[in-house]
């Protein structure tokens, strides 16, 4: 597999984590299985060096349902600005940590977002990787750390949760190579399927029907979109986390190239997050609305915008791309 960053800035990255006495990770605002997986991966393996190691998500609540995932409950809201080194994972652009600068401490950026900003003193960004986790992984190759079960665990979940069991472009031999690892050092393939899929809150469920019924569909057919407002989360009792995945009912329909879903945040911001199958680049666009991603899973939030205005401009752009 072809890798974008030179070996040199791993080695770089392995002597400042080793150098490091307070190692701070730190993940994406409104983070998925990735970013905690990721972060709560690394946590157990730089613990694994003696290391005092903290990990950090400014966002609350936490996704639920990802509370099997092991040192989940260790996880803090607030950095210690004693920190002297700062890992930001699955993260593609500085403000998205939701953190502010520390003075004097070494930040290390390690993801695998494509429209990733190289906010980092040190960058290892793979926008061929699949998962933050297998840039991750790469670094505690290169630095010859071991990898304990739980930090197997971990980035097994990451992993699965960002090539959808698999299925995604990003999916190649260097993947299963990765999963084949993770198995053989302690991660459950059954067990992490099942806490994923099958370990739903009922409130996720009672928001599902409203979702759907906003469904509308453009330009012939080859757009779809959902929406989720505030009384939507309210009468269902769900939290906003529980929406993860949703917009991927707008593309699994047979005509539809892209789906996107509009979710109303608590703040008056308009949350968008677009999925493609295989001819827009969803990426370039978010990155247009201030946000970022992949090339078939992006999003970003607008303020101050019309629901109308918004989706009419989506689909100005979209109607060039289609
Ligand atoms: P989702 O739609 O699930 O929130 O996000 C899809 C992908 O786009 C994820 O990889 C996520 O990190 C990225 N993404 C979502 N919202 C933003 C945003 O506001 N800014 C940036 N840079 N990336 C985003
Ligand atoms: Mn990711």
């Amino acid at each position: 597999m072809k890798n974008e960053t030179d070996g040199a800035h791993y080695q770089k990255a392995a002597v400042a984590i080793e150098a490091a006495r307070h190692i701070t990770v730190v993940g994406h605002l409104n983070p998925d299985a990735d970013a905690i997986g990721t972060a709560l991966g690394l946590w157990w393996i730089l613990k694994g060096l003696k290391k005092r190691v903290d990990v950090v998500f400014v966002s609350t609540p936490l996704p639920q349902v990802l509370s099997f995932l092991p040192g989940f409950g260790k996880i803090k809201h607030q950095i210690d600005p004693k920190s002297d080194l700062i890992i930001g994972v699955d993260c593609g652009s500085f403000d998205r940590l939701g953190i502010g600068r520390i003075e004097g401490s070494m930040l290390i950026n390690i993801d695998h977002h494509r429209s990733n900003t190289f906010y980092g003193d040190i960058n290892l960004v793979e926008p061929h990787f699949a998962s933050a986790s297998q840039t991750a992984f790469r670094l505690v190759g290169i630095a010859g750390w071991d990898v304990p079960k739980n930090g197997a665990v971990n980035f097994y979940t990451a992993l699965v949760s960002d090539t959808g069991f698999f299925g995604y472009e990003s999916v190649g031999p260097g993947v299963f190579d990765f999963a084949k690892t993770l198995l053989e050092l302690g991660a459950d393939a059954e067990w992490t399927a099942r806490m994923l899929r099958e370990n739903q809150p009922l409130s996720k469920l009672r928001l599902l029907p409203k979702v759907l019924e906003t469904l509308t569909l453009y330009l012939g057919g080859r757009v779809a979109g959902l929406k989720v407002t505030l009384d939507m989360l309210k009468s269902s009792g769900a939290s906003i986390g529980e929406t993860e995945d949703m917009v991927n009912y707008a593309r699994s329909l047979a005509t539809v190239e892209v789906g996107f879903l509009i979710r109303e945040e608590p703040d008056g911001g308009l949350k968008v997050s677009l999925r493609s199958k295989e001819l827009v680049d969803v990426a370039q666009i978010a990155v247009k609305f201030g946000g970022g991603g992949h090339i078939r899973a992006a999003g970003f939030t607008v303020y101050g915008m019309e629901q109308d205005l918004l989706v009419d401009k989506l689909l100005k752009i979209l109607q060039k791309e289609l």
